[in-house]
């Protein structure tokens, strides 16, 4: 092969996002002289030398590999990236690898997690979202806090391909433009808009600087250019999608575009517009508390609305009405209430949070509306490579996608193959904890992960109330026990940052004797790692806060045993054998406000007295292995929670049940 083929193949195969998932070609990738775990694979092609590239171009079982990985690829995607998506997915937030940093948590991994398993399941499907240069924070810990950086990235070099088009945003009297960029995800096409264009003003080239980072007026800016400009891009794309799918309410103002081609287009008054859009749009919410919804003043909100309203000659009042929140009165505009009134069918993300939802938007027209699909997760990006080998030879290649028959056979996985399979996965997560805290991990530790944003209702310091009791497990040398916990703070959220120091600087008390430990710059790859290496998965939010949730659902098929408060999706799948639920304090003991001291420590000594149960399972053979007690469970936990955790089952189920019906009226 010439050196110059190589590289084209090389760049074509990380171009495609697919190596994210896709285990042999991420191998290859790998295994680049160049190539670093912390860096895009593009950015390992950039810098081989001539010499490298001819070293490589004469290693014949390294370009066999990439042919035929290259040739599968192509393969793989033809015709689907020809055809225009029937479906498209709006998201502010995309995370498909913690190497293309376009995500700050749960959002935006589900988002991706939905990309991947169309992909896989051929979905006609695809998606729009903003290109940030800057990302997301990064995390360092200063003195026991958080302390915030922002790395630059060029789009480019994440994997971005410039389509050449320029879409137009109206933005309050004037105009700003987005370049269009596009991610190939499978076979999946995300749009990413992109205002850091030559055109525009210093101030509008920052719209899509980063994610959730500015004030309110920032935020409206990004929410226009994504619904905006993120209609006009599908249209200059060519794309006539029957279905718009809104996750969370961000991209809400994609019906200003919606209603603006009914009524100037089609001669339409305001109110028939709204009813000849409703049936392409559905909406996916995400939050069960209004303080969660992305809520804008009135006179901020009205100058960008008054030159929508002015086109259509109608009083601004009448736009304004759209996101009429009847809690909050005309003083407020509701992304949730627009896109809930505008939207054919919307959905909570777990049963729980189905119901929780349409008592929250009962007075909001639509409320009535409100099912449920249970938020899952992409396996083949989350279980570690060794076990999802073991789980092809056991139980077919079928098992990622949700079929309980695959998953019967979990019952052929011997304890002894468990045990072993549970060294060799837990590598990543020994040396990170040594890496960044400087702690050993006991090998006979029975390891418990608790990974998430630090917002307050998800009480990452619950544990922390009866320090006493924590002593007692940590000290103890019979059973030993291990916590490992990993989370930024949103920069604005002060309670939240202190939530994280009073965890790192247990941590740091002699109390916890080097087993509580507390993992900097959390992100996909820390995550994982973590997935990977826990016995036991914890979780602790107030319920009914925890809209769904899904760190538990990766740890779950990963082999860990859930440990959590019954609520998002755990409340519907704990069968009471394959995890523990943490009791509940009584509701008059303070349910559902976040700040109750009361009820947390109820629910706190609840925890402390169930991970004591917990540690005597897992260690009950004395063995410094997991009991057998241990791994019956563990299979249990498979063979339940497989079939309904992948996002496979998840997507399957937005194809069958909400995108088919729209589509086929
Ligand atoms: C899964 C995941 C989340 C979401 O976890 P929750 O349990 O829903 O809070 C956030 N961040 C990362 C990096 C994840 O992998």
């Amino acid at each position: 092969m010439t050196p110059n083929d190589l590289r084209t193949l090389l760049i074509d195969l990380a171009t495609n996002l697919r190596w994210s998932w896709h285990h042999p070609t991420a191998r290859l990738l790998a295994s680049i002289p160049t190539a670093r775990v912390d860096q895009h694979p593009l950015a390992a092609i950039r810098s081989l030398s001539e010499d490298d590239l001819k070293a490589v171009a004469d290693d014949d079982v390294f370009c066999a590999e990439l042919v035929d990985l290259h040739a599968e690829l192509i393969d793989h995607i033809t015709g689907a990236a020809q055809r225009h998506p029937d479906v498209v997915y709006y998201s502010p937030e995309f995370g498909i690898s913690e190497l293309v940093p376009q995500y700050s948590g749960g959002l935006g991994i589900l988002a991706g997690d939905h990309l991947k398993a169309a992909s896989d399941l051929g979905t006609s499907l695809g998606a729009v979202g903003l290109l940030y240069r800057r990302g997301f924070f990064r995390q360092d810990l200063v003195n026991g806090q958080q302390s915030e950086r922002y790395e630059v990235y060029e789009p480019e070099h994440l994997g971005a391909i410039d389509t050449g088009i320029i879409v137009e945003v109206p933005m309050a009297g004037r105009i700003v433009d987005a370049r269009v960029w596009r991610f190939a995800v499978g076979r999946v096409t995300l749009l990413a808009l992109d205002t850091d264009v030559e055109a525009n003003t210093p101030e509008d080239r920052a719209i899509t600087d980063r994610l959730y980072s500015g004030d309110r007026r920032h935020r409206i800016e990004q929410e226009m250019v994504l619904g905006v400009g993120g209609a006009r891009a599908i249209d200059a794309m060519g794309w006539k999608p029957q279905v718009h799918h809104l996750n969370e309410g961000h991209a809400g103002f994609l019906m200003l575009e919606l209603l603006d081609r009914a009524i100037i287009g089609d001669g339409r008054r305001l109110d028939e517009a709204r009813d000849a859009v409703r049936s392409t749009v559905m909406f996916t919410t995400h939050t069960p508390v209004p303080a969660g919804i992305d809520r804008f003043d009135r006179d901020l909100i009205a100058w960008y609305l008054a030159p929508w309203a002015e086109r259509w000659d109608v009083p601004t009042e009448d736009v304004m009405a759209l996101g009429c929140d009847p809690h909050a009165g005309t003083d407020v505009f509701n992304m949730a209430a627009l896109c809930l009134t505008s939207a054919d069918r919307a959905n909570g993300v777990s049963q729980l949070h189905g119901e929780v939802s349409r008592e929250l938007f009962a007075d909001v027209h639509g409320g009535s509306l409100i099912g449920s699909v249970t938020n899952g997760v992409h396996a083949r990006t989350w279980v570690s490579p060794e076990l999802q080998e073991t789980f092809d030879q056991v139980l077919g290649r079928r098992w990622d996608d949700g079929d309980p028959a695959a998953w019967e056979r979990i019952e052929q996985l011997d304890d002894e193959r468990i045990t072993a399979l549970r060294t060799a996965t837990r590598h990543d997560l020994v040396d990170l904890i040594a890496e960044r805290s400087g702690h050993t991990l006991h090998p006979d530790a029975l390891v418990i992960g608790f990974a998430r944003r630090f917002a307050t209702y998800k009480r990452a310091t619950l544990l922390l109330r009866h320090p006493e009791r924590l002593a007692a497990l940590l000290g103890d040398e019979e059973r030993p026990i291990h916590f490992v916990f990993a989370g930024k703070a949103h920069p604005a959220d002060e309670p939240g940052k202190a939530l994280l120091a009073g965890v790192v600087a247990h941590g740091n008390t002699a109390e916890a004797h080097g087993r509580f430990t507390f993992i900097p710059d959390y992100d996909m790859g820390v995550a994982r790692a973590m997935y990977h290496g826990c016995d036991v998965w914890l979780n602790t939010p107030v319920r009914p806060h925890e809209a769904s949730g899904t760190s538990g659902e990766k740890a779950a098929l990963n082999g860990a045993l859930n440990c959590s408060i019954r609520d998002g999706w755990w409340a519907e799948m704990s069968d009471g054998h394959n995890g523990w639920d943490i009791p509940l304090a009584a509701p008059e003991q303070g349910f559902g406000d976040v700040a109750n001291d009361a009820r947390d420590d109820i629910e706190s000594a609840n925890t402390l007295a169930v991970l004591s149960e917990i540690a005597a399972v897992f260690h009950a053979d004395g063995t410094g292995h997991p009991s057998a007690a241990w791994t019956s469970r563990m299979r249990h936990s498979w063979r339940t929670l497989g079939p309904l955790v992948t996002a496979g089952r998840m997507v399957a189920e937005y194809e069958r049940d909400w995108y088919a019906p729209m589509i086929n009226r």
